[in-house]
């Protein structure tokens, strides 16, 4: 009896040390959990271009890669692009469990036409499953394969633009386009739809900077949905503009009602604070508030609001010019230069400051060098600014009508006196504001090139 029962049991272990690892390894080699395949970013790969770069990523749990390939799939014919096998995995599955596939898609090379297509990606794994062929995944995308690129039909004529100073482009696309505007002398200015009945046609305004003179580049640019871009110049005729010099003395009294405003640290041991302070908030605070600037012009109106010339502060007399390049003296010592990128406009103290234009009122409050400031967005791109105002009961997103008053004239900021700093810019360009206050350079440079867009469109 007891030799019978041991041996039942020897039996019972032996089929179990056998057959529970075999079991096992059945199991975990008949995996059936499927491999992952996706794009890194779908969204983008809508449409390709003459050459897209695309990433993949693949990843198996359980046995791991097998193979990986992918193919575009045009009028029933496959095209691959990539095939690729990984090491076989062990008998535990040692193998590859993740990749991240890079690859480059040029149509025209591999012989694939224009037009719908689909994008397809196939990833296999190690399972035993299927006869050993394992797990398979699969996904496509429909995409567009479009190389062509965007046709720029230039609308508007001859352009005379002055150095820092703003002109307009009128344009048609063949195509809809991603990005498309003008660049000039490096600077993107984009293109807006929606004015003209033909929704291809664009206006673009757009600007030098004071500092860039006849030879500058300014041409217009598209790129489509797939990435085909195009440039296109158009005749365009810089003029030269010289700014004046400018001298500022920097006095104790001056220093002392004007610095106590800023919060800016100065060394410790500095032998004149007031003085370091100064320079300090004319060079490093001015950056800080143009580069705020930038993020506040970022999302103009989508439409034109303004009408006919900007109006200026009444009864104002010119302090400074735009461009002014301005040499701060200290006890006859030069300290700090920087270019003034507006006028200043002297009235009576506290005088009532008219809006330059119908806008939207897109900043309000303390703004570092400029004090109190309003900014009005009035579309396409095209903004007035208004600085060291006493006073403005103005609110963000408030539609002025031109000649609205939109605060008082002050000090506030860095200014000596009473007065009003006003600058026009074009996106983040600071322009000369006495162009946009000038009616017959609204309608020569302006006006008469959208009037001129308009009758060769037909205006539908
Ligand atoms: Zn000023």
């Amino acid at each position: 009896m007891k030799g019978k029962i041991n041996l039942k049991v020897i039996l019972i272990v032996l089929f179990g040390l056998a057959v529970i690892p075999a079991l096992w390894i059945l199991v975990f080699n008949l995996e059936g959990e499927k491999p992952v395949i996706e794009f890194e970013s779908p969204t983008q790969i809508l449409s390709i271009g003459a050459s897209k770069d695309i990433t993949v990523l693949a990843s198996d749990q359980k046995k791991g890669l097998h193979k990986v390939k992918i193919e575009i799939v045009k009028d029933g014919k496959e095209n691959v692009l990539i095939e690729k096998e990984y090491p076989k995995a062990g008998f535990f599955g040692a193998g590859v469990h993740k990749d991240t596939i890079k690859i480059t898609i040029e149509p025209s090379k591999l012989g694939i036409s224009e037009g719908k297509s689909l994008l397809r990606l196939s990833v296999w794994d190690y399972s035993w499953r299927r006869w050993w062929n394992g797990n398979i995944t699969t996904i496509e995308k429909e995409i567009n394969i479009d190389t062509k690129r965007p046709e720029i039909d230039v609308i508007s004529g001859t352009q005379y633009v002055n150095q820092g100073g703003a002109g307009v482009e009128i344009y048609k696309l063949s195509e809809p386009c991603v990005k498309n505007g003008v660049y000039a002398g490096g600077n993107f200015f984009p293109g807006y739809s929606g004015y003209f009945p033909d929704k291809n046609i664009y206006i673009c305004f757009y600007a030098l900077e004071y500092d860039k003179g006849p030879g500058t580049e300014i041409y217009a640019f598209a790129v489509d949905e797939a990435g085909n871009s195009s440039k296109r110049g158009f005749n365009v005729s810089i003029k030269e503009k010289k700014f004046k010099e400018d001298s500022i003395n920097i006095s104790d009294s001056f220093l002392n009602a004007v610095m106590p405003q800023f919060d800016m640290t100065v060394d410790k041991n500095s032998t004149n604070p007031l003085l370091d302070k100064y320079i300090k908030v004319n060079r490093e605070l001015r950056v800080a508030n143009h580069n705020k600037l930038k993020e506040l012009v970022q999302n103009p109106e989508k439409e034109i609001l303004w009408q006919g010339a900007f109006i200026s502060f009444p009864n104002a007399a010119n302090k400074a010019s735009f461009a002014d390049h301005r040499n701060y003296n200290y006890q006859g010592k030069l300290v700090d230069s920087q270019t003034h990128l507006g006028i200043d406009l002297a009235s009576l103290a506290g005088a009532p400051i008219p809006a330059a234009n119908k806008g939207k009122i897109a900043y309000v409050g303390d703004f570092g060098i400029y004090g109190k400031m309003v900014l009005i967005d009035h579309g396409f791109g095209i903004f007035s600014l208004y600085g060291h105002m006493s006073s403005s009961d103005v609110t963000v997103g408030q539609i002025v009508e031109k000649n609205y008053t939109i605060g008082r004239s002050g000090k506030t900021g860095l200014a000596a006196g009473d007065h009003l700093h006003f600058s026009m810019l074009v996106d983040n360009v600071f322009v000369n504001p006495l162009e946009w206050l000038d009616a017959s350079w609204i309608v020569n440079n302006i006006t008469s090139k959208i009037n001129d867009a308009k009758s060769v469109s037909g205006s539908k």
